[in-house]
């Protein structure tokens, strides 16, 4: 497939293919506004885009599975393999939810100690969880933050791509949906500056009329969501959905996290697994899998691809006080960096910078600060 049409696998239609079963309680129509266009009071800062206030691009690789996440046991000899794994470009948003289930499964055996395999948001969310419900946990990884994959995550809280939905079922769509209501729950206790965690007003915008399953997980999620329909276009779009969600800062939350971990007794082995023998070999008889893309080798799942993605951050603009999305392109405000996207091209599997998506993204977020009319 050309690199263009990849790019095409965008923010918009993986959420319209996540949803089709993820409708919430509140209809569409009552959600349209009578305004003609976004709250004209409220000032949205331009977003200075240029290739000097670039900063750094960096390159990650999402755990997708069209099948959706994994979480479940399995025994390997005398001991009881928990999966947790797999949630492609929604790791991040779904981490508490996932998190709280594989814990679930571990702790019905009634062990006081667990292995945690990984170090990236599933496994520290999971020993966390293991912590707090009174276990013993070390986490065996080969790589820590800042080097994990979760580490390059955007991090807006949207449960978007990570799953097709004609590959799944209803009972996976009802597990989904609880993951990402306590998720959701969850991520509002660590909102403030020490977790890196902040509520902020969100934009999609559409050039067609957004449909109910953009709601993804559900509409209770969204608070204050409206859909403005102004012809002369907000952004240089006709179609606005505006929600409010959370914004996570992967380096100063995961930091948050690691430090909690220690805090609580918890141990890292720096080790790296390259098969099952070497798990069995490992003293505790519960173990997670939160390996991400490397569930892959490990555990020979071949349903589990990349989707690679390239982001590009420019300097902090701290009065950038919103987010946008359209298609492949969004836009992520962060202490750190204003967060520029972005890519999803699937099965490839380069952590090189690519020139040529940098330029695109750079372009194509240009073009939306051109429509910004306030
Ligand atoms: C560009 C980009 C943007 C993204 N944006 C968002 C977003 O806005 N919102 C969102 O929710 N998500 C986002 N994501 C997705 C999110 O980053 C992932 O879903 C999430 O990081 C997966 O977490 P994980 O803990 O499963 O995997 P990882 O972070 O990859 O951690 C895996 C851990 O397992 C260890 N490991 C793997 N194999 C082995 C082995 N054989 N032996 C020992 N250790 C092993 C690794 O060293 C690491 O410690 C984005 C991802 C990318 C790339």
């Amino acid at each position: 497939m050309l690199r263009q049409d990849m790019r095409r696998r965008s923010f918009l239609k993986s959420a319209l293919g996540a949803g089709v079963f993820a409708l919430g309680q509140t209809s569409l129509p009552s959600l349209y506004t009578a305004a003609a266009g976004l709250d004209q009071k409220r000032r949205f800062a331009t977003v200075k885009i240029s290739r000097e206030r670039l900063i750094r691009t960096v390159v990650g690789l999402r755990p997708y599975r069209p099948q959706g996440f994994v979480v479940g046991a399995e025994r390997l000899g005398d001991k009881l393999i928990v999966h947790n794994y797999g949630h492609g470009g929604a790791g991040v948003t779904l981490s508490w939810g996932t998190a709280s289930m594989a814990a679930d499964l571990a702790r019905e055996t009634g062990q006081g100690s667990y292995a945690v395999i990984g170090c990236g948001v599933m496994g520290l969310s999971t020993a966390r969880l293991l912590q707090r419900r009174g276990g013993r946990v070390t986490i065996y990884a080969k790589e820590q933050p800042p080097e994990t994959t979760s580490n390059v995550a955007g991090a807006l809280w949207y449960p978007t791509t990570s799953f097709n939905s004609q590959k799944v079922d209803q009972a996976f769509v009802e597990k989904f949906k609880l993951a990402c209501r306590i998720s959701h729950r969850a991520f509002q206790d660590f909102v403030g500056a020490e977790y890196g965690v902040r509520w902020v007003e969100t934009l999609l915008l559409r050039n067609d009329p957004p449909q109910n399953p953009e709601l993804i997980g559900g509409a209770q999620l969204y608070p204050e969501t409206r859909i403005y329909r102004d012809q002369r276009g907000d952004f240089g779009f006709p179609h606005v959905t505006q929600f409010n969600t959370m914004v996570i800062e992967p380096a100063v939350y995961l930091n948050a996290l690691l430090r909690d971990f220690h805090l609580a007794g918890g141990k890292i082995v720096v080790q790296e697994f390259r098969g099952r023998e070497e798990i069995a070999a490992l003293r505790e008889s519960v173990v997670v899998n939160c390996t991400g893309l490397g569930a892959r080798v490990l555990f020979g799942d071949d349903r589990l691809i990349p989707v690679r993605g390239q982001l590009e951050v420019l300097l902090p603009q701290p009065e950038v006080d919103y987010c946008y999305l359209s298609d492949s392109i969004y836009m992520f405000p962060r202490r750190d960096g204003i967060i520029l996207g972005g890519t999803f091209e699937h099965d490839r599997w380069s952590l090189a910078a690519d020139a040529n998506q940098t330029t695109a993204t750079l372009e194509g977020n240009a073009r939306i600060m051109k429509g910004l009319r306030h």
